[in-house]
């Protein structure tokens, strides 16, 4: 126990160190949470970073299994090692590549989308298809260190420009026909979106008018 505290220590210093934005402690909690709640068993993150989020999922419970995308070779090699050392191997399965050109086939009970900011929509989009019916999508960051809720003007034009995507995003949920999303601020940020359930009532509706 003391062992795998000290690991998980030790990789929130690394990310320190070298300015790797893994999770907050509250983020983290919420989604672990989340995971025990819904017993939800296979999990799709994109952005594992050095795997700090991915090996604290798995560690929730042994009968999670999780298929983790990195883009960047540096990182993916240092989650590799990471997941050795945490002996997660039969858990975790690290991809090495670009998520956007990426064909997975399998479905998930959980998609966890914590990469490039500017790309959220594209990855819900995208990997939507890869989800269980039950299943839920969950993104961190949507709050992007309160900036998004600020009015004011940001100087800088590439973080103005990502606030912007990031509001894009919100919309985007907000507008969503077949995910409904609940949005929370813990940690920088986490929303939640689910199917919604079709009821019988909308069914009639739809084809009244078709
Ligand atoms: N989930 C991690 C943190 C991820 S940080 C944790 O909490 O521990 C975001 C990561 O997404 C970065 O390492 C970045 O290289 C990666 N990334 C960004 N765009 C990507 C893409 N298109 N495909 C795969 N990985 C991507
Ligand atoms: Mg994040």
């Amino acid at each position: 126990m003391f062992i795998i505290l000290n690991d998980l220590r030790a990789m929130e210093k690394y990310a320190e160190e070298y300015n790797i934005p893994i999770m907050e402690r509250r983020g983290l909690k919420f989604l672990v949470d989340y995971i025990k709640s819904k017993n939800v068993k296979s999990i799709l993150e994109i952005g594992t970073a050095i795997g700090y989020s991915a090996i604290n999922m798995a560690l929730s419970n042994p009968g999670v299994s999780i298929v983790s995308i990195e883009k960047d070779e540096v990182r993916y090699l240092e989650a590799i090692k990471n997941v050795k050392k945490f002996k997660l191997d039969k858990q975790i399965t690290l991809i090495l590549g670009d998520a956007l050109n990426l064909e997975l086939t399998e479905k998930y009970d959980l998609i966890f989308i914590d990469a490039a900011k500017g790309q959220y929509v594209n990855f819900f989009e995208k990997y939507s298809q890869n989800l269980n019916d039950k299943g839920t999508i969950i993104s961190d960051n949507i709050y992007f260190h309160g900036l998004i809720e600020q009015n004011i003007r940001i100087e800088k034009k590439n973080l103005r420009q990502l606030v912007d995507k990031i509001k894009k995003y919100i919309l985007f949920l907000e507008g969503h026909e077949e995910f409904k999303t609940e949005f929370y601020k813990i940690g920088d940020g986490i929303a939640v979106s689910r199917k919604r359930v079709i009821t019988n009532e909308d069914r009639y509706i739809t084809e009244e008018f078709e």
